[in-house]
């Protein structure tokens, strides 16, 4: 029997431009080249834990717009249930609009309908995180939403892995209803250096904080990354986490659970881009042995 997990996020469109310069207040330059890809961290770690073997279930939000319908079509060639993304008709598909010109980056976010869902919403999926064997989420969403998907997830028993990226704060009582935090090194620093010395007891064995090329720290341990050659670093987390939730719905410890999620980072940042990045299940097992 496969793995159950509901996967609380983001979906965006990625539109990719590639330029020798940037341009200038009010100046408009000839790019080099343009494409489209399917992105957003929700979305990202659905399509890491659905290749990883588990039966996924997403709840987001698109517009009723092209980018909305090819990222439905892309949700079922990823076997992905999407009977949880609705179509909103009044807003655009999430989009970000991200320009690279030798090896930088300027990048604008516009959320569209990842922003119109709302507590309503995911109350409407109660039944599916009750019978989820894990729920993971990111910050992508409105806080509203994440703390009601936060309530849910306690007041049912589902276990929760909370990504939170971009770092956003929280009142402590949420942070302690996670089964697992999953900040990088980064927010990890932003949302829990001023956190209560009691509060910080309680979450010390909730925090995964990962570390990048270094792998992850846990319960003051460091659990090394693989060493392997690094092409594209986009999506890492994203794997990490897909992966992460794919191994304790599995029932792996917590250990085994963050070897097994590196590994799949691993994989992801020897290939150029998020989605395209993941590894499928036959590719990470035959890495890990
Ligand atoms: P994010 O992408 O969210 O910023 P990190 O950069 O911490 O997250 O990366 C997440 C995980 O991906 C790390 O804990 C590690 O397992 C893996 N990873 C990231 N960069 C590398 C790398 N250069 N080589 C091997 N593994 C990596």
């Amino acid at each position: 029997m496969k793995p159950v997990i509901t996967v609380i996020g983001s979906i965006n469109m990625d539109l990719i431009t590639i330029t020798d310069d940037f341009p200038q207040q009010g100046e408009t330059v000839i790019g080099k080249s343009f494409e489209t890809k399917p992105g957003g961290k929700g979305a990202n770690q659905a399509v890491s834990a659905a290749r990883l073997g588990a039966q996924i279930q997403m709840v987001g939000k698109v517009g009723m717009d092209a980018f909305g319908t090819e990222m439905m079509a892309m949700f079922e060639r990823e076997g992905i249930q999407a009977d949880g993304v609705g179509q909103n008709p009044d807003t655009s598909t999430g989009i970000a609009s991200i320009t690279i010109s030798n090896n930088d980056n300027r990048i604008i976010v516009a959320p569209g309908a990842n922003h119109t869902v709302d507590a309503a919403y995911i109350t409407e999926f109660n039944e599916v995180i009750r019978t989820s064997d894990v729920v993971l989420i990111q910050f992508e969403l409105p806080l509203s939403a994440i703390m009601d998907a936060i309530d849910l997830c306690a007041a049912v028993g589902t276990p929760l892995i909370i990504n939170p990226a971009p770092a956003a704060e929280l009142p402590d009582e949420y942070w302690l209803k996670a089964a697992y935090i999953t900040p990088n090194e980064t927010e990890a620093t932003k949302l829990f250096t001023d956190v209560d010395v009691s509060v910080l007891e309680r979450l010390q064995s909730k925090l995964i904080v990962t570390k990048g090329s270094s792998g992850v720290s846990y319960q003051e341990q460091l659990i090394p990354a693989y060493p392997v050659e690094t092409l594209d670093t986009t999506g890492a987390g994203d794997a990490f986490n897909g992966a992460l939730a794919v191994a304790l719905a599995e029932g792996k410890d917590v250990y085994e659970a963050i070897r097994f999620a590196n590994g799949a980072a691993a994989l992801a940042v020897q290939k150029v881009g998020a989605q395209e990045g993941m590894p499928t299940r036959k590719e990470l097992d035959a890495f890990l042995t």
